[in-house]
């Protein structure tokens, strides 16, 4: 058992990532309110749209409901220029394969799923914990029909663009990019959701400026920009009456959430600096523990480092079982695990969570195809092994690694309790 003698609980609670408002929030939410732009339609949309077009540096964002549903349009949109419009009652990706990154959050594939379109799920490399292009060249090399790549940038940590894109290039594949974590991070100079051919932001409560919902499609094409924006209103054509030509949905953004984005665009820059503190002082005080923080390319990207997270090195980890729901381990001197760490910051008051379980890994994706870089592959197990190597690179960090807490609200004394109970859970 470890001793955490001496540490207080934290009064109020430390979160991983909470919303953080300034005021001008609610002046636009009010204005929305007070000339009765209570509608999808209104002056914050349009001025949302425009200030986020402006910061990403695409000449179009179109605001809707949800990243999921951006995602969609974009997934929506890449189905369409590939393999035509679509039945009625029958996805757009129907009969195709559709290569996805694996240690994502669900939200980034789901899409695929909706449009009946089958994920093959492609592992993870170890530099900045997103889609391997090694993989991905030999996923190319097992399905080599495959005409459409969805790629995250986990944690807000931009992965390996110029790699990935060459390899679509190469064989005709379109790409689709989920920046929903990693807005205002860059890459070679350029923000993430430039790079793919559709992309999509979130605005969701946790991430690094919130809407409390909402996400936006970006692109350059106009066409692609009037089609979404046409799409997520139902597909209204240009009529007196209810004209419908193709299959719509209610995804627009909403004018009193655009007020709330509306205010939150000028603090991105804010925050970003916050969490880069906190990622810094996690690494300060942490260096003297078997673990790493999760790695970026610092030579061609700028994360925005919105989630901080540990990965555990192999000899210092505990004995520990995973299974669907609940995990068990065996608590050692000297050696420590993801879940040991989490129920520590728990029962102080401080919220972690494991690294997004990969897709590969959850039973509703049981049976589809994992391509690694040695070709296809299956996780054996749950457990973390400790001979070898894990079955897969994405397997090892979901064993290994954990997101601590990362608010970007928490202060250096709170933080400093933190790396405490870190360093407890390790002697
Ligand atoms: C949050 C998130 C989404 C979904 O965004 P919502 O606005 O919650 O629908 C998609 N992909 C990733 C990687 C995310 O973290």
């Amino acid at each position: 058992m470890k001793d955490f003698t001496g540490i207080e609980p934290f009064a109020s609670k430390v979160w991983l990532s909470s919303p953080t408002m300034h005021g001008e929030e609610l002046t636009y939410m009010k204005e929305a309110f007070d000339t009765n732009w209570m509608s999808t339609v209104g002056k914050n949309i349009n001025e949302a749209e425009r200030m986020m077009s402006g910061v990403i540096g695409c000449k179009y964002a179109v605001g809707l409901s949800s990243g999921t549903a951006a995602l969609h349009l974009a997934t929506r949109l890449a189905g369409e220029a590939l393999y035509g419009q679509p039945k009625i009652g029958q996805g757009v990706l129907y009969g195709h394969k559709v290569f996805c990154a694996d240690m994502t959050f669900d939200a980034t594939i789901n899409a695929v799923a909706y449009e009946d379109g089958e994920a093959v799920f492609i592992d993870t490399e170890r530099d900045t914990w997103n889609m391997d292009p090694g993989a991905l060249e030999k996923a190319f090399e097992i399905y080599p029909d495959v005409k459409l790549v969805v790629i995250a940038h986990l944690y807000g940590v931009p992965g390996k663009i110029d790699e990935i894109r060459d390899i679509c290039r190469a064989h005709n594949a379109l790409l689709i990019e989920d920046a929903a974590e990693s807005v205002g991070a860059t890459y070679k100079g350029k923000q993430t959701g430039t790079f793919g051919d559709y992309a999509a932001i979130s605005f969701n409560g946790n991430k690094i400026i919130t809407g409390s919902s909402g996400g936006m499609f970006l692109t350059d094409s106009r066409e692609d920009a009037d089609r979404v924006r046409k799409w997520s209103t139902q597909s209204r054509e240009d009529a007196p009456w209810y004209q419908h030509e193709e299959i719509g949905y209610n995804y627009r953004m909403s004018n009193v959430i655009a007020g709330v984005v509306r205010g939150q665009i000028p603090y991105l820059e804010e925050h970003i600096s916050q969490k880069r503190a906190v990622y810094e002082r996690y690494k300060e005080g942490l260096k003297d523990l078997p673990v790493t923080m999760n790695p970026y390319d610092g030579k061609y990207s700028v994360p925005n480092f919105w989630l901080s997270c540990l990965l555990i090195d192999k000899d210092a980890m505990c004995q520990s079982v995973r299974g669907e729901k609940k995990a068990l381990y065996l608590s050692e001197p000297g050696k420590s695990c993801p879940t040991e760490i989490l129920e520590a910051l728990s029962s102080f008051n401080a919220e972690g969570r494991p690294i997004w379980k990969p897709m590969h890994m959850q039973p509703i994706y049981r049976n589809s195809p994992f391509i690694t870089r040695k070709g296809s592959g299956r996780a054996q197990s749950n457990a973390y092994i400790d001979e070898g190597e894990a079955a897969d690179v994405g397997a090892d960090i979901f064993a290994r690694g954990l997101c601590l807490p990362s608010d970007n609200k928490m202060t250096p004394a709170q933080q400093d309790i933190i790396i405490d109970i870190i360093h407890r859970c390790f002697a």
